[in-house]
């Protein structure tokens, strides 16, 4: 072999070497790339088994706590039906006793609040499939303001609702009416609360092009302390004097049920902001006609 020859065939071998090292280098480099990537995915995919998780264990203890409280609703509801009947009978008797005909009203007051909080309860524990049909939320929140004018009068609190789309069809969607109602009038009541006397309301609504409408009740009142704002929506959490902690959680249940969700924030200028954010349809759901009448 030549020296020549051997320098060439030296030359080539080293390239060869180059090259598997090259090649090397570059499926180590891509090995590494997707490693990384794959343990990012396992993270997020721990994250998010953690997140399901703890739903599934809110579900969980949510059933257990529906089912005792619709239980004792039921109980405590034919009692206070005697009570209620006989306080009523007992009103008419002392027509002629101005001060035993007060006590008696008394008792009926207090009957009615707590079939109030009765029916809460059920509407809390009870059955949550929504009865699906086309509703226009320009026109259900005016209705949910209209049902809530007495609250808004009784706290002296202003209202504002505004809407780009009040009256074009991007506010239509199916929904339960009835349960829609009742989730906005109890934000609504919740909102003319914490704004109070000359406090200020305001209530939005708009679709995006993703078929969600959102729906959001804002108020200027003292917003909500950060280390409540995970526990607000549990039942029966309130800081109320005479709250039932009922009425976000009946919220939180129909907005659920409704394949939607529901958030609660404080404002950069103050107050708290409610978010409700709903597809137009529920997956899987066979289309309902909508029609603006
Ligand atoms: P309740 O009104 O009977 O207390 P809710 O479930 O409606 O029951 O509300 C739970 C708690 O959430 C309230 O006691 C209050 O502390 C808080 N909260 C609800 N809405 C607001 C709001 N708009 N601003 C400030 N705090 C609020």
């Amino acid at each position: 072999m030549t020296p020549t020859q051997s320098h060439v065939s030296m030359t080539d071998r080293e390239r060869e070497l180059g090259a598997i090292i090259a090649a090397y280098n570059d499926v180590t480099e891509r090995l590494k790339e997707s490693h990384d990537q794959l343990r990012q995915q396992v993270h997020r995919l721990r994250l998010e088994l953690a997140d399901k998780n703890r739903e599934l264990a809110r579900r969980e203890r949510l059933a257990a706590l529906g089912e005792m409280a619709a239980g004792l609703a039921h109980e405590i509801r034919n009692p206070l039906g005697g009570i209620q009947l006989f306080a009523g009978l007992l009103t008419k008797d002392l027509a002629d006793r101005p001060r035993e005909r007060g006590l008696a009203e008394k008792i009926s007051n207090g009957v009615r609040t707590l079939d109030g909080i009765v029916t809460d309860i059920l509407a809390f524990a009870g059955e949550a499939e929504p009865r699906l049909a086309p509703v226009h939320l320009g026109r259900l929140i005016p209705e949910a303001l209209d049902l809530a004018a007495a609250t808004f009068e009784q706290w002296g609190t202003q209202v504002r609702w505004a809407s780009s789309e009040a009256k074009d069809e991007a506010l239509m969607m199916e929904a339960d009416p009835n349960q829609l109602q009742r989730a906005l009038l109890n934000l609504l009541q919740n909102a003319a609360d914490a704004a109070g006397t000359g406090g200020c309301v305001e209530v939005t609504a708009s679709a995006d092009a993703q078929e969600r409408v959102h729906v959001a009740v804002a108020d200027n009142g003292p917003g909500i302390p950060s280390e409540l704002l995970d526990r607000i929506f549990n039942p029966f959490f309130t800081t109320k004097d005479r709250g039932t902690g009922l009425g976000l959680a009946i919220v939180h249940r129909i907005i659920e049920a409704h394949g939607g969700s529901v958030r609660a924030t404080n404002r950069e200028q103050g107050g708290a902001m409610f978010s409700v954010s709903l597809p137009k349809r529920r997956c899987g759901d066979a289309a309902l006609q909508w029609e603006i009448a």
